[in-house]
């Protein structure tokens, strides 16, 4: 938590401010108090003593008007003398009577009796002298250092100036007084001072209190604990602020839930997802991606978290980053290996905000590859049945062509051309009728005709009529058990499936070869084998076999007729009844053919059949 510098808080700031306005205040009253204060008492003072002068001034100016006789000097002063200590008060110095010729007649003051008759030129005496006005300062008494009120009163006779009242006063009384006042109003503004800051001190705490509350709450918000409140101190706009605050609490504690419920929910989507999902931001890397995605891409999530999308999609070569912006449709990337096809689609979408700016892109992957598959199957097969129908018709137009040339007529290549239409129109509806068994089969249209049959005896019959109408010089040896096999099959299906098999046997047996049958149980299951020591298959086209139209040799299968289903069905067929089919080939060694037939051993003991 930052701490806030103690100048800087709000609280110090607060009792600052709130003393300095006191201050100011109390120092402008102090001040015109005390100006008028000592104005008021000043003006007192000197009027007191004014009135006092004049009267001091009249007698004054009696005794010198006096006819005295030339015989008696001393009398004027005497009188003068007693004139003036009539006057003499606590705030009175000293009062000199002064003539026109600035010479001191009289004094107050006995230790000043020296001075008399001694001449006084002082400014402020030939000032009033001169002007015939009233003069006073107020000085410092340097030995003492009180002030003195001086103050020099002309003496009129009409227009005649007599002479002067030199008179010194002690004003210090009443600087005094002012100090005395001035310090009670100090003491009142320290005491003053004191409750202010103090009753501050308490009023901003009324502020800062709930402030500091809810700020300790906004930092404990940030850090998502939502159980505090901020204290409600009063119904005044703190605490009206105090209750929005907690309310504000309350809503963003209730989104922060929603939101979290709703991410909770989003990523349960995403883990829960078949497809795929990848999010990126905005620069393209990957911020967010579904364990389904990891799966299909075959990656771990540390690998790719923050990886460019492009790079990981494997279409840095292709793209940029903005163009997968751009993309409108959806891009197939194509992971296929020899082996195995791996086909996934991507689709893109781009998440922006309301200004356009966008945000990320969200990358939906959906395995394709077993649609990708049946589409390459479809196009493939349409592609052998028109190629497997073309080269027939081609053949059959080109002999009819030549028949309706005129061959027709030759009774020695007529019949032979019309022979070989026959041989390709059979080879036709062969295909057509294998066609239509797959197609029944692929719709689920048919339906086994079942029935319990023992086996060894079923397959020795079909083996005895190949035996029979063989006319290569090719051994038959059976290898079947003695004990009975019962299984429930379709006869007239699983009889196809082992003529085509015998048949290709045939086809491909050399002559003097020999062809062997065996029939073995293991488990469930019997497991029938037919083996030859024909030509063989290339070990990476055994499993191949069994797919339709496939033919290791094709010219030479189609020279022995055939079309290449035959396995194709029997796997249908033997899939159907519910077992297995699968080839073992060794080139130039020979081919067998392994099926199972599900079995059940109790019907061994002959009780049912
Ligand atoms: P159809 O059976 O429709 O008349 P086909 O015999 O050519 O035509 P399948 O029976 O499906 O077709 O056989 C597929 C291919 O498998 C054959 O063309 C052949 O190349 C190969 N094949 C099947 N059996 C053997 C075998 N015993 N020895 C060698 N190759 C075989
Ligand atoms: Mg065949």
């Amino acid at each position: 938590m930052q701490k806030v510098g103690f100048f800087r808080s709000i609280h110090t700031k607060f009792v600052l401010i709130y003393i300095l306005l006191i201050i100011i205040a109390m120092e402008v009253i102090g001040l015109y108090f005390a100006r008028e204060l000592e104005h008021a008492l000043k003006t007192n003072f000197t009027t007191s003593l004014e009135d006092r002068l004049n009267l001091v001034a009249f007698s004054v100016r009696e005794e010198l008007l006096k006819e005295r006789s030339a015989d008696d000097p001393a009398s004027e002063k005497n009188s003068l003398r007693t004139v003036l200590s009539g006057f003499t008060s606590e705030d009175i110095n000293e009062i000199r009577v002064i003539n026109s010729k600035y010479k001191i007649l009289a004094t107050s003051v006995l230790e000043n009796r020296g001075l008399e008759n001694q001449t006084m030129k002082e400014d402020i005496v030939r000032k009033a002298m001169t002007t015939e006005a009233d003069v006073d300062s107020t000085n410092l008494d340097p030995k003492n250092r009180k002030r003195v009120f001086v103050k020099v009163k002309p003496i009129m006779d009409g227009n005649e100036i007599l002479g002067t009242l030199y008179v010194e006063a002690n004003i210090e009384k009443v600087y005094k007084q002012i100090d005395e006042i001035n310090q009670i109003l100090a003491g009142g503004v320290a005491v003053s001072l004191t409750i202010t800051l103090i009753i501050g001190i308490f009023i901003a705490q009324t502020f800062t209190r709930p402030i500091s509350d809810m700020r300790r709450q906004a930092q404990a918000m940030a850090k998502g604990n939502f159980s505090r409140k901020v204290h409600v101190y009063g119904n005044d706009e703190m605490g009206q602020l105090a209750i929005a605050f907690n309310h504000l609490t309350n809503q963003l504690q209730e989104s922060q839930s929603t939101t979290e419920s709703e991410q909770r929910k989003l990523a349960s989507v995403l883990e829960n997802m078949t497809d795929g999902v990848i999010s990126t931001d905005r620069k393209g890397r990957i911020s967010l991606i579904n364990d389904s995605a990891l799966m299909m891409l075959r990656v771990t999530r540390d690998l790719v978290l923050n990886r460019p999308i492009t790079s990981v999609l494997g279409l840095e070569q292709d793209y940029a980053f903005e163009d997968l912006i751009q993309m409108k449709e959806s891009i197939a990337l194509d992971f296929s290996t020899e082996e195995q096809p791996y086909i996934l689609r991507a689709t893109f979408s781009v998440t922006q905000r309301e200004t356009g700016f966008v945000n990320g892109l969200i990358v939906v992957l959906h395995d394709n590859t077993e649609q990708e598959k049946i589409d390459m199957e479809r196009r493939e097969f349409v592609s052998n049945v028109s190629h497997e129908l073309r080269t027939p018709l081609t053949t059959m137009r080109s002999y009819l062509d030549a028949l309706a040339d005129g061959a027709w007529k030759s009774e020695d290549i007529a019949p032979n051309f019309l022979r070989v239409t026959q041989t390709e129109t059979e080879r036709m509806i062969r295909l057509v009728n294998d066609l239509l068994k797959l197609s029944r089969m692929d719709s689920k249209e048919y339906e086994l005709d079942t029935e319990w049959v023992e086996f060894n005896h079923f397959f020795n019959s079909i083996i005895e009529r190949f035996e029979f109408s063989k006319s290569q010089n090719v051994h038959f040896k059976r290898l079947l058990p003695r004990e009975d096999l019962f299984v429930e099959i379709d006869p007239d299906k699983l009889t196809q499936v082992i003529d085509n098999i015998i048949s290709n046997a045939l086809k491909y047996s050399p002559d003097g070869g020999d062809v062997r049958f065996g029939v073995t149980t293991s488990g469930d299951f019997i497991k029938v084998m037919i083996s030859d020591d024909g030509m063989g298959i290339p070990k990476a086209n055994v499993t191949r076999i069994f797919e339709r139209f496939y033919r290791a040799d094709r010219a030479r299968s189609r020279a022995m007729g055939g079309t290449g289903l035959g396995l194709a069905i029997a796997k249908e067929m033997i899939n159907a009844h519910g077992g297995d089919i699968w080839a073992e080939s060794e080139e130039g060694k020979g081919t067998t053919i392994f099926f199972t037939l599900p079995y059940e051993q109790q019907q061994e003991d002959g009780e049912w059949g």
